[in-house]
Formats: C-alpha cells, sequence, structure tokens
C-alpha cells in the first residue's frame, strides 16, 4: 500500500517541511508532500526519522539546514553574506546572488512549489533557498513598502483571528508551532540585524478559491467551512462576511469568499496582493474552460502558487485525466506529469478528499509562502467587501495583514475613515482585536469603502479626517461643517487613486481601412479613468472565435467585453455562442454611432458618483422607549430639514455613531415626509436605539452625479 509523503509524515509527527528536510538528505530531492511512496521507501524513512530523533532532538530540517549551510562556507562562494530586502522577488534575488533566476525556481520545484518571477518570498523562504544553493543571505530589517509580502505558509502559530476575547482560545500555538522549529530558530537568528524582523510571527495563509462558472466554487468552500473542527463548540461559522478561518489540525487557514474574479482583480488593481495561494478549480466533467484560464493568468500574474482542485469526481463522465493534459497547454504541469503543481482530485459535494486538498494548501504554505506577519507592527488591512446596512451604517470586512487591530481604534479605508464601534468574526463572536490574517466584520466607518481599499489605523479622529482628505475625499469634512458641495474636480481627485477600467474591444470591419480608422478613434476615447483595450481588430465576420476571444478576456462583469461590426455580417450560429458566452455584439455602418455606443459602454464602467447633499440638522431633546426597546429620539430641528427616508448621521459630540437611514418621522401622531427648522418632530434610525438628549442628527441625501467621459 503506498502512502503519501504528508501521510507519513502526519504518523511521525514532522512538519512537511521537515519531511522535505529528511527526504532531501536520504537523496529524494524531487519528492513533495502528495508523492506516493512505497512500502520499502516508506520503511527506510521511518527508520531513518526514528534513528533521527533519537540524536540531538533538533530535527532533521535543522541538520539539513545546518549542513548546507557549512558546505557553503566551504565552498567559499558562500562566504560573506548577500544582503537582501525583506519580500524580495525571485527576479532580483537572483540577481544578487549572480545566478539565473531558472536556478531559484529549480530549487524551488523540488520543494513542490511552482513560482513565478515576481513571486515575493518570505524571509524564510528566501534563507531555505540560499541553503540549498551554498550561499549565505541577510534579510535587511525595513519591509518592502509595497504590499505585505505574500508568503506564506505555516499555520501554525500565534497570529491569527483569535486574538479576540472571545470564545476561540483553543486555537493557535499548541499543535500548530510544534512544527518545524529547527527551521525557523536557524533562519530567525540569520534574519538578525534587524529589531522588526525579529518580531514577524508565523500567520494563516490567505487562499482565494477561483474558476469557471458552475465548477464547484461556491460548493468547495461551504464544504471546506464544515471541516471546521472549532465549528463544533463555537456554533460554527454563520455569517458570510467575504472570508473565513477554519482551523484542522491545529493549521488555521483563511478562506476569501468574495464572489470570483472582481473583488480579485481590483485588489490586485491597486496593488495590494491579499492572497498567498489561489486554488483553481476545474470540474472533472467540464475541463479547463476559459475562466480557468483567466484564473491561471491571474494567479500568474500576482505571482501567486497555484494548487489546482480537480473536482466533482463523483461525477459519471468526470475524467480527471484529461482535466490535466488540458492544464498542460496553460503551462500548470501537474505533479503526475513530471512537473510542479499540486493537483487534488476532490469532490466538494462528497466531500471526498477535501483533507488531502487541506493539507496540501497547508504543504504549499509552509514550503513556499511561509507566511509571517508583526502583530506588533503598525496596522495594515486590505477591505475585502462592504455594503451600507440599514442601521448599521457602513459595514466592512477587512482582512488585517499586518498588526492588531482593535475597537476603539480610529481607521482610514479608502477615502472612509471612522471609529471601530464593533469588531466581529464570522462566527458571530464580539472581539476586541485580531490579528494577522484575521478576516473581521467592523461597524463605524462614516462611509463604504470600496474592496480592495486599504485600511490603516490613525492616531485619532483628526488624522484620519486628514488621511481620508489625502486620499481624495477631500469635501466630505467641509461638507459637514458648512454644508457645501462636493466639487467636481474633488471627484475626479478621488477617482484618480482607483483603478483604470478597460473595456475589451473587439473589431471587425469589411476592409483594412475601415478597420484601422475604427480602432484608431476608440482608441482616442480613453481616459485616466477608463479606455479602450483593443483585443483585436481584423477584416472579415463576427466569427466564433472573435466571440471565444471576448468572453476569455472578461475581467469581471458582462458589461466590459463587446464585439463590434463594422459593414460586417456575423457568421451563422455566432449570435447563439455570443449568448451564451454573454458577449454582445453590435453591427454598424455609421462610424458616430459605433463610437457614441462604445463611448456609452465605457460610462456604464464607471464607479457611479454620488454627491451628498446637506438636508439639515436637528437635536435630540428627548427620548422615548418604545417596548422592544426601539428608541424614537424626539428632536428640534435646528435647520434645514429632516425628510424620511433621506440619510442621517448621527454625532454625540464629535463622535459619529450612526450612518444610515431614517425610518420613521412624525410630527405629534402624524407620518411626516419632512419636517423643517424650528418644528419638533420624532424619528427612528434604521436599527439604531442608543440614542440619548444632545445627539446632534445630520440628514442628508445621495444624488447620483451623471458620468461623462
Ligand atoms: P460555482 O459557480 O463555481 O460557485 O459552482 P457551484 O458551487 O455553484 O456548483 C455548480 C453546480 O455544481 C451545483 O449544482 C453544485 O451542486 C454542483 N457541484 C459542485 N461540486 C460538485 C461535486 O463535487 N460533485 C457534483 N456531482 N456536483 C457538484
Amino acid at each position: 500500500m503506498p502512502i503519501k509523503v504528508f501521510d507519513l509524515a502526519k504518523e511521525l509527527k514532522k512538519s512537511n517541511t521537515e519531511m522535505i528536510a529528511v527526504l532531501r538528505q536520504m537523496g529524494m530531492a524531487s519528492l513533495t508532500p502528495t508523492s506516493d511512496l512505497d512500502d520499502d521507501t516508506a520503511g527506510r524513512i521511518r527508520a531513518e526519522v526514528s534513528a533521527g530523533s533519537n540524536g540531538n532532538g533538533g530535527g532533521d530540517a535543522a541538520t539539513a539546514a545546518k549542513a548546507a549551510n557549512e558546505a557553503g562556507a566551504a565552498g567559499g562562494a558562500g562566504g560573506d553574506p548577500v544582503e537582501v530586502p525583506q519580500n524580495i522577488t525571485i527576479k532580483d534575488l537572483a540577481e544578487r546572488l549572480g545566478i539565473g533566476p531558472a536556478d531559484i525556481q529549480k530549487v524551488l520545484m523540488n520543494m513542490g512549489v511552482l513560482a513565478a518571477l515576481n513571486q515575493r518570498l518570505a524571509p524564510d523562504a528566501v534563507n531555505r533557498i540560499a541553503q540549498k544553493l551554498g550561499r549565505t543571505v541577510r534579510t535587511a530589517a525595513a519591509p518592502a513598502p509595497a504590499a505585505p509580502a505574500a508568503p506564506a505558509g505555516g499555520a501554525g502559530g500565534t497570529g491569527g483571528s483569535a486574538g479576540g476575547a472571545t470564545a476561540q482560545q483553543p486555537r493557535g500555538t499548541g499543535t500548530g508551532s510544534a512544527k518545524g522549529p529547527g527551521t525557523r530558530t536557524t533562519s530567525m537568528k540569520r534574519t538578525a540585524g534587524g529589531g522588526s524582523a525579529q518580531s514577524m510571527t508565523p500567520r494563516p495563509p490567505v487562499v482565494t478559491i477561483m474558476g469557471h462558472v458552475d465548477h464547484g466554487k461556491t460548493t468547495l468552500l461551504d464544504a471546506l467551512r464544515k471541516t471546521d473542527v472549532a465549528g463544533g463548540e463555537a456554533g460554527g461559522i454563520t455569517q458570510h462576511i467575504g472570508a473565513y478561518q477554519i482551523e484542522v489540525g491545529g493549521q488555521r487557514i483563511t478562506f476569501l469568499d468574495t464572489p470570483g474574479h472582481a473583488a480579485f482583480s481590483a485588489m490586485r488593481a491597486r496593488g495590494a496582493s491579499v492572497t498567498d495561494i489561489v486554488v483553481i478549480v476545474v470540474a472533472a466533467d467540464d475541463g479547463v474552460m476559459p475562466q480557468t484560464v483567466e484564473a491561471i493568468e491571474k494567479a500568474k500574474e500576482a505571482g501567486v502558487p497555484i494548487i489546482v482542485a480537480v473536482n466533482k469526481i463523483d461525477k459519471e463522465g468526470a475524467n480527471p485525466d484529461r482535466v490535466l493534459t488540458e492544464l498542460t497547454e496553460h503551462d500548470i504541469v501537474p505533479e503526475a506529469y513530471g512537473g510542479d503543481v499540486q493537483t487534488v482530485n476532490i469532490s466538494a459535494k462528497t466531500g471526498e478528499n477535501l483533507d488531502a486538498l487541506i493539507s496540501t494548501i497547508v504543504l504549499v504554505s509552509e514550503v513556499v509562502v511561509d507566511p509571517k506577519a508583526d502583530p506588533h507592527a503598525p496596522v495594515q488591512g486590505t477591505i475585502i467587501e462592504a455594503k451600507l446596512d440599514k442601521g448599521r451604517g457602513a459595514v466592512s470586512t477587512v482582512l488585517v495583514q499586518q498588526g492588531t487591530l482593535r475597537v476603539g481604534d480610529v481607521v482610514v479605508a479608502g477615502s472612509t475613515f471612522g471609529k471601530i464601534r464593533l469588531m466581529s468574526d464570522e462566527r458571530g463572536n464580539k472581539l476586541v482585536k485580531a490579528g494577522p490574517s484575521s478576516p473581521v466584520e467592523i461597524i463605524g466607518l462614516n462611509a463604504v469603502p470600496e474592496a480592495g481599499d486599504r485600511l490603516e489605523v490613525a492616531k485619532n479622529e483628526k488624522e484620519a479626517r486628514e488621511m481620508a482628505r489625502r486620499r481624495g475625499d477631500v469635501l466630505r469634512d467641509e461638507r459637514l461643517g458648512t454644508g457645501s458641495k462636493m466639487s467636481l474636480e474633488a471627484l475626479y481627485q478621488q477617482l484618480r487613486t482607483g483603478p483604470v477600467k478597460e473595456l475589451n474591444v473587439v473589431i471587425k470591419g469589411d476592409v483594412q481601412g475601415s478597420v484601422q480608422a475604427v480602432r484608431d478613434s476608440l482608441e482616442a476615447l480613453g481616459n485616466e479613468e477608463v479606455r479602450v483595450r483593443v483585443l483585436s481588430a481584423s477584416v472579415g465576420p463576427v466569427s466564433e472565435s472573435d466571440v471565444l476571444l471576448a468572453a476569455a478576456d472578461k475581467e469581471a462583469t458582462e458589461l466590459n467585453s463587446l464585439i463590434v461590426g463594422f459593414n460586417v455580417g456575423t457568421a451563422g450560429g455566432v449570435e447563439k455562442k455570443a449568448e451564451q458566452e454573454h458577449v454582445q455584439i453590435k453591427s454598424y455602418s455609421i462610424i458616430y454611432e459605433l463610437i457614441d455606443d462604445v463611448k456609452d459602454a465605457m460610462i456604464a464602467l464607471l464607479p457611479p458618483i454620488y454627491e451628498e447633499n446637506n438636508l439639515g440638522k436637528a437635536e435630540v431633546r428627548a427620548l422615548f422607549k418604545l417596548p422592544g426597546g426601539r428608541a424614537i429620539a424626539g428632536c428640534y430641528v435646528l435647520d434645514g430639514l429632516i425628510r424620511r427616508n433621506a440619510k442621517a448621521r448621527l454625532y454625540r459630540g464629535k463622535d459619529l455613531l450612526y450612518t444610515g437611514d431614517i425610518d420613521t418621522l412624525k410630527r405629534f401622531k402624524d407620518d411626516q415626509r419632512e419636517v423643517a427648522a424650528g418644528y419638533e418632530c420624532g424619528l427612528t434610525l434604521g436599527g439604531f436605539n442608543e440614542i440619548r438628549e444632545g445627539d446632534v442628527i445630520e440628514c442628508f441625501e445621495l444624488r447620483q452625479v451623471p458620468r461623462e467621459l
């Protein structure tokens, strides 16, 4: 009976990292944790490990590291340590070491990892690679300014979500951190020289699941959610907050739950790589499809390791082998084919092999990513999801990436800011703090940030305002104070900080001259917010391959991909295909009409802009509690007017406590649409009942500003 490397590791109470080190020592460098071992080999490994553990107890990994190190020193090349910045890319590391990047990729492959040239490496990974190459490196103390480095791996440590004063204590330090002390300690020492590097603590990896529609992403996310052991006692994951963390076998993993590529793209566009590992789901009965290819490309662009989950193996007609073959056409060479990408056959529906998928995630995390963060560093997070909730105001899910976020912190996210009033996890537990890799829902921001916005902690509200202002949201504050309007210039300023949107267009025309003319006109349309990206421009009728091209390049929505035909028709059957792929085909014989339509399509991609229109202000002078706890605020309208169904902000002194709707508005017993200055009224705010006398309620409405090019 063959046994998988990771199963043997489990049996021998070794981490996968340690196991790989042992295998390397025994001359089996090409094996990875998912490789099969025959009885004989497994027996030899068992013997080796038990002999080793009688020794100094330092662990095989440590021994291996030491050996490699000595080899390096002796070999001369490794003499002087090479200084490298934190989070260095493979390409840059190769340059500093004076070797080809392929040499580094080869080392990583031996660890079972496929990594792109721009993959950033955690200090531990750099050390391991250097050791393998017989070199010595020293990691500089200051972190790279960019996004928190990818890497990632080992679940174990102390960093994670828990932190909070809640029910989750049993996680963390215990079993997980038992792993790999050898390797880690060694490399931590070598990192010396810098204070902050010393406080880097392992954090759970952050994993995104991508793949073609209907291939089972949602089902898999649900199934993984159910594998959480902590769920048993704590009541399980009850809320969809856009991300969740599970704990399995002492390992914690954070999964981003955001639907598909849109959020991922938004985050990438802002230069923040939130994810450490991408799991690409491919249905075994359907094979590699356009969005599979897109997911592969996105993961490669992001320089994030890929794991392929071949799903639906329970189905009749499932053909996992075909999927593997198809993957090779996209430069994803599965281990079974001599490549370096881990693949796992699963059924998200029956739960078959989910444990192997989790082991593989843990493995890749440990070996390639080695995720770490400093829980004492200034807080850095990314907004995963955000919405306006009736009653609670802006509700946002933040992934904490560095530092520890606390209730009461004044934060800035994009152009929004506010004091965190409430923080909770996916189980509905209230938290007082949250460490790296924790997804948490926060309440208290003054407006709804965008997915992908960076979150930071400010010293105080004043600084937060400043920061938000600097980020382009110039006039919100002024408006609060003076009632003045946000200028268009300020709005554009705000927009300039966002990513450029692209409308993907395939151009078909009757003659080369007209094709070129259309192309020139469309490419001239762009500005700094939105532009046309011509995927292809050629002569002839619209064909099926045009449709596939437009569909494959579709980033996020059905809106941003278009085929325009100028004086040409559409080949037979293509319209049906276009419908299936949700691609629009439009034909024209007048170029101005074509340009106008494309302009409209570009405008449709621009995010709506809302302008706040201040309506008035009222002071709370009396309070009435209804049975059930509902609070009616008896108010006096100070200026302007208060309007039912408009928005409100409630201030207590300088503190903003509520942003949301005005639910009911009455004068005496009668419902009113509006109540003007100088009058009294009674009102209720969304589900917010913690109103006090003296609070000031500002009433405003949001008006959509028409966009133009
Ligand atoms: P998504 O669009 O990628 O999120 O796909 P879903 O998770 O919604 O799954 C699409 C369909 O495939 C649903 O009807 C699922 O029940 C089904 N499905 C997902 N995983 C499996 C599986 O492992 N086996 C089978 N037989 N069906 C599955």
